[in-house]
């Protein structure tokens, strides 16, 4: 019989396990601790259980672990890691350090399907979903490496759009905030737009921040840069964002990235400013990170600043996001796995 992997388990099916082994109930806790806490590689790791016990579970289950592939580190700081899943799959999580923050910025699938025009992820295609514990184990990985510095806040922005693996999402937060202990207001979730998908998170998941990739403010624009636009138009995207609840003093960051010619014009900005009215929200301003073979560009300093200016003068936050992580392809958009 093929081994049961603890950490692809609910706390609820893991709390069965236990029970169906015979088991009293705090060893569930125990092993809870121990995983998601501790960070144990292995179930022989667990010291707190004697070796019989430990043999003993080792005869029916094991704990999976990320296999780390590589890892490079850019001259600003940030930090690439690239992963290895069990069926040879890859995915990659970005460390970003920024004054008394490290983010980790993990990734939610495999690929992305969503085929934005400007994104290479989006280009390479979608291979799969993440599992939960896929997810959450990229924390738990990384944690590891980079001990005694602690991980202080979570982003959803790598490979993936993350509400189309909407139900593996909303485990792997329960883990991350329930487990693992992270604070729901330390964790942002970025989406392309899933309208639907962002009512249904306020209902499911533990109380995260919500970051929506907007990057056009006509239709016509964003259905061909974002085909996601094509079924859930700015109208309904709008509205699921300004319904969205927010915890006291949050905002909802709205991420616009800027390519030259296409949405970064003055009339841009000022329907920006009309769209987000009456949202709180502040706006993350990325100037395209070009690559090889894309078709956009960036656009000049000069308009960056304009761009900026226009929203500012409207009272509204906006602050300018230069990618990190450009010399080692860590930066936004840029995560493609090349090991092979
Ligand atoms: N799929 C989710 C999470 C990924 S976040 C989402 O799209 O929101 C990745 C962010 O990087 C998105 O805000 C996207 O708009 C931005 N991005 C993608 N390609 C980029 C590029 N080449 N230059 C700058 N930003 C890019
Ligand atoms: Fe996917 Fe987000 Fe890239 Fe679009 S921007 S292709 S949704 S990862």
């Amino acid at each position: 019989m093929a081994k049961i992997n603890l950490k692809a388990l609910s706390k609820q099916e893991l709390e069965s396990f236990i029970k169906e082994s015979g088991l009293p109930a705090f060893r569930a806790k125990q092993l809870l601790h121990w995983i998601y806490e501790r960070h144990v590689r292995s179930i022989s790791d667990i010291t707190e259980l004697s070796k019989d016990l430990r043999e003993r579970l080792e005869g029916k289950a094991y704990i999976s672990n990320l296999a780390m592939l590589d890892r490079r580190t850019s001259v600003d700081g940030t930090e690439k890691f690239l992963f290895g899943l069990e069926d040879s799959e890859s995915i990659e999580s970005v460390l970003i350090p920024d004054k008394d923050r490290l983010t980790l910025c993990i990734s939610s699938q495999a690929g992305c399907a969503m085929v934005c025009r400007f994104c290479l992820t989006g280009a390479m295609g979608f291979r799969r979903n993440l599992q939960p514990h896929e997810i959450s184990d990229q924390i738990i990985a990384v944690g590891r490496l980079i001990g005694p510095r602690k991980i202080t806040n979570i982003v959803f922005m790598g490979m993936g759009e993350p509400l189309a693996n909407f139900d593996n999402v909303v485990e792997a937060l329960r883990r991350i905030t329930g487990q693992m202990k992270i604070s729901p207001n330390r964790i942002t979730l970025s989406t392309s737009g899933i309208a639907p998908k962002i009512t249904e998170l306020a209902v499911k998941a533990p109380k995260v921040k919500l970051a929506v990739s907007l990057n056009a403010t006509t239709d016509a624009v964003r259905d061909y840069i974002m085909p996601v636009n094509r079924k859930w138009p700015l109208k309904a995207l709008m509205e699921a964002c300004r319904n969205f609840p927010l915890p006291a003093r949050s905002r909802v960051t709205f991420e616009y990235v800027l390519l030259k010619g296409v949405n970064d014009t003055p009339d841009d900005a000022k329907r920006l400013v009309g769209l987000l009215k009456g949202i709180p929200s502040k706006v993350n301003v990325i100037p395209f990170n070009p690559y090889p073979g894309s078709e956009f560009k960036r656009p000049d300093e000069k308009s960056v600043m304009g761009f900026q200016n226009i929203l500012l003068n409207a009272h509204m936050t906006a602050i300018i996001r230069k990618s990190k992580g450009q010399d080692i392809s860590a930066a936004c958009g840029q995560l493609k796995a090349r090991y092979l």
